[in-house]
């Protein structure tokens, strides 16, 4: 039985970024994060899309061994589609049209299986539908949520009563100082955790994430890339990935949280090597661990001992 559920949008993007244009490309934040989860335990999702959606794109969720029952098509009816592009240093999205289509009449409706999975991840989508799902899964052991500034915008209160009742927020930098109305990403991080999540993922792009929890805060580099073509999907690649690799090690401890963090950020860092889900499909055994393993060795900070100078001298 599949472990991890993920309910987002499956969408058709339009993307501009300094390195190329795709029109209407597999895209969406359930694709992605569904995929990335898939490297590390099985998954199941939630979403609707209209016949327009591509089968070679249903084939590839497919190969990667994801359960697709939850995934309703509407006969006659458009795919979710959003337009946006990226300026030339590439951390955020403009968006230049978001049209919710089939996503619009959409209620989710969960499987007895789909209802007792223990991993759930709400992908960015209306918080409604986030909502939504929350209400029909029985007692599982991780909630994760993300979000974007569309919906922060228009359905904040929603949105909220998502955040009051997840275990692990992520939000991007941007999000987090739109939500709380607040520069300091340290003060963001520490009035999103008193909404109630015991664990915040703030995402800073090529910056790395800092993840909050009551007792402490851990920063953690970006894995350092030479060439990015278009960073759509890196946060749900991140978040996806995170959730898949949590499911996969079965208990959400601190350690393996700070495991979760370190994966995630690798995994996001092959999604923006190409357009849409290109590289995230094309990850190789092997690839993983050598970004893991080298991004560990780059931040080998060694402990101050008894003989090196510890403190300031008085
Ligand atoms: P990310 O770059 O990880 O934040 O997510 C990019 C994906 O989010 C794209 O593939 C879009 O299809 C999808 N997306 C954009 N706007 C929305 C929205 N308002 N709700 C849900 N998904 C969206």
């Amino acid at each position: 039985m599949a472990k991890a559920l993920v309910v987002g949008s499956l969408a058709l993007d339009s993307i501009e970024t300094p390195h190329g244009t795709v029109h209407q490309a597999l895209g969406g934040s359930c694709s992605y994060a569904a995929t990335a989860a898939s490297y590390f335990t099985d998954v199941s999702i939630v979403g609707v899309v209209g016949d327009d959606f591509p089968p070679d794109a249903v084939e590839n969720f497919r190969k990667r061994g994801i359960d697709l029952s939850g995934m309703q098509v509407i006969k006659g009816g458009k795919t979710f589609h959003w337009s946006g592009y990226y300026t030339r240093d590439m951390n955020q999205a403009v968006t230049n049209t978001t049209e919710l289509n089939v996503f619009a009449d959409f209620k989710p409706v969960l499987s007895e299986a789909q209802r007792n999975m223990p991993f759930v991840f709400l992908a960015n989508i209306h918080p409604a539908l986030q909502l939504d799902v929350l209400n029909q899964v029985r007692n599982p052991k991780m909630v994760a949520i993300d979000t974007m500034n569309f919906w922060i915008e228009g359905y904040k209160q929603q949105l909220t009563d998502v955040i009051r009742r997840c275990d692990i927020l992520l939000v991007n930098e941007g999000e987090s100082r739109q939500y709380c109305e607040k520069v300091n990403l340290i003060e963001c991080g520490r009035e999103l955790l008193q909404l109630g999540p015991k664990t915040v993922v703030l995402k800073k792009g090529e910056h790395g994430a800092l993840l909050f929890q009551k007792d402490r805060i851990v920063y953690f580099p970006a894995y350092p890339l030479d060439h990015l073509k278009d960073p759509t999907g890196a946060g749900d690649t991140f978040a996806g990935a995170m959730v898949g690799y949590l499911a996969h090690l079965g208990e959400v401890t601190d350690d393996n949280l700070v495991r979760a963090v370190h994966v995630g950020s690798c995994m996001a860092s092959f999604v923006v090597e190409e357009f849409s889900l290109k590289r995230l499909l094309s990850i190789k055994p092997g690839e993983l661990k050598a970004r893991t393993d080298r991004l560990r060795s780059m931040v080998n900070l060694p402990a101050l001992d008894e003989k090196s100078l510890v403190d300031v001298k008085g």
